[in-house]
């Protein structure tokens, strides 16, 4: 389906000097506009605390895109578009003179009343921002008015619960787009596409030829300048909450009826539903913790999570989670949905392997070798792909079997970059498409299957650090596999080959 250009908007950005907005949203922006998907009739308002005019911004955006995106001859008439407020987001006045610039661009360009407002900033200001929107004004338009909204969202159920309570005082859950931005990724959006368009996976999508399934999500980066928010929430609130959970979803969820945004999102929810419940002595059984210590990678000593900057030295934080999930339904009982996540571990890798059973009999069985089962592996990043693991005969004499790899790479196929998530969210909030955004049903289930965790985890000090940096993770993360029979396919062999 080729896609028509968004309607008229203005985007009125919260966080406009922040590192989100000039590495991701400033380029996606400005992508959409060079490819025509953008409508003329648009505009955008950074708000921000550092003091600037609208020159010193749009010199800003200009800096953001040269060095984060794909500049062109047009960025000065696209930077025309840039208007900056400076504000103090706990002040009705502020609020106030936002109101009258927003209500003379609508006039300037157009717009037509319909209003998006990006939180990209800290999120102790989300349900502020929101309230005094509505209070001081700016929500009531007689276009669409829509609020995008970073992660994370709250820190367990009750504080999601008090900020969903806050936000949906001024905007319907329908006008509200939680970003996940994994959503927006490209082989993540083709998880339902290789699913449910392809006849030789669907009829097989079940634990009847499905032995378990892995998820991989591993950085090399260490916190970086995230301590201080990183340490209190760890890889479990950061990463699993959402952005694993939301790929487990993906991955089991039944066919929906239609492609719509309320068909899928009910399916994903019935997954989230029906994850096995534990008791709190059973969490080791499913979930493993690790946090680095000192390590080395590409041949640089890197220090232990604990001597990081701004770092508590004596930090129960987990910089590493392994989990085991079991979907009790139909489809998917029996077959274990592995996860595992972390910082400085040996590879930056987001890939899925989907491990389907053995064939009854080996009729290839030689000199103690055994058949290879069959994989899937979807690579998410930062490669893009499919791989599909085959046995086929070894050339020559003989009946041996040989292990092949048949390959698909976005790059090499379609030969292009895909757009960054962040631009394909952009625009479907512009349209008004939340499907690839959180409902706050999925929000408020993975949290109170999170909470469990986490509670069970401040209440006992780990033996912290446990693995090094550089590895893929704690033992007792290759142990939680042994202990069912399987083991974790090691990503690095996985790689997509370009090539082919
Ligand atoms: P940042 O600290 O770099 O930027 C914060 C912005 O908020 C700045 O523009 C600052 O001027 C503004 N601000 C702070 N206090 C303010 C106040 N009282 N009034 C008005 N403006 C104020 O943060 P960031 O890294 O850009 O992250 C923003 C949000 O995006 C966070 O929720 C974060 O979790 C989320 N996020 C960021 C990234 C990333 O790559 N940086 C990735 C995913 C999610």
């Amino acid at each position: 389906m080729k896609h028509t250009e968004a309607p008229a908007s203005l985007i009125l950005l919260f966080g406009a000097t922040g590192d989100l907005a000039k590495r991701k949203l400033y380029p996606s922006i400005y992508n959409l506009y060079k490819k025509g998907l953008l409508s003329d009739r648009f505009a955008v308002v950074g708000v921000a605390r550092r003091l600037k005019d609208d020159d010193d911004f749009r010199n800003w955006v200009k800096e953001s895109i040269d060095t984060f995106g794909n500049s062109s001859e047009d960025l000065t008439e696209f930077i025309s578009h840039f208007y900056y407020q400076s504000h103090d987001v706990t002040d009705s006045e502020s609020y106030r003179e936002l109101k009258n610039l927003v209500d003379c661009l609508d006039t300037t360009y157009h717009l037509d009343g319909n209003r998006i407002f990006y939180l990209a900033m800290s999120p102790e200001f989300f349900g502020t921002v929101a309230e005094h929107l509505k209070e001081d004004g700016l929500t009531d338009t007689k276009g669409f008015k829509r609020l995008v909204i970073e992660k994370p969202f709250g820190h367990d159920l009750p504080s999601a619960i008090n900020l969903n309570k806050r936000i949906r005082s001024a905007f319907k859950e329908n006008e509200v787009y939680r970003i996940d931005h994994y959503l927006g990724k490209e082989m993540v959006q083709n998880i339902e596409v290789i699913r449910f368009s392809n006849a030789i996976f669907e009829p097989l999508w079940n634990n009847r030829y499905i032995s378990n399934i892995q998820i991989t999500s591993s950085e090399t980066l260490g916190v970086e300048e995230r301590a201080r928010y990183y340490d209190k929430n760890g890889a479990l609130r950061d990463m699993l909450q959402n952005h694993m959970m939301q790929i487990v979803s993906l991955l089991a969820m039944e066919p929906p009826i239609k492609l719509t945004t309320d068909e899928i999102r009910s399916e994903k929810v019935r997954v989230l539903r029906a994850l096995r419940p534990f008791k709190n002595e059973e969490i080791d059984q499913y979930f493993v913790r690790g946090q680095y210590g000192e390590g080395t990678i590409n041949n640089e000593t890197v220090p232990a999570y604990r001597n990081e900057p701004n770092v508590d030295p004596e930090s129960n934080t987990e910089t590493y989670v392994a989990g085991k999930f079991m979907i009790d339904n139909f489809r998917w009982a029996g077959v274990p949905f592995y996860i595992r996540t972390g910082k400085r571990m040996d590879k930056k890798s987001t890939k899925i392997v989907v491990q389907f059973k053995d064939i009854p009999m080996n009729l290839y069985y030689k000199n103690g070798s055994s058949l290879n089962p069959n994989l899937l592996v979807i690579h998410i990043q930062p490669e893009e792909g499919i791989t599909l693991h085959l046995n086929v005969k070894k050339t020559g004499q003989g009946m041996e079997t040989n292990p092949v790899k048949l390959n698909f790479s976005n790059k090499s196929i379609d030969g292009m970059n895909t757009p960054e998530a962040y631009e394909k969210l952009l625009f479907d909030c512009l349209r008004g498409d939340a499907t690839n955004f959180t409902h706050w049903d999925e929000v408020a289930l993975s949290w109170r299957f999170v909470d469990q965790i986490s509670e069970v985890w401040a209440n006992q000090k780990a033996p912290f650090p446990n693995y090094a940096a550089g590895t893929m993770g704690p033992k007792a993360a290759d142990e939680l596999l042994e202990k069912d029979g399987f083991f974790w396919w090691p990503v690095a062999d996985l790689d997509v080959d370009e090539n082919c």
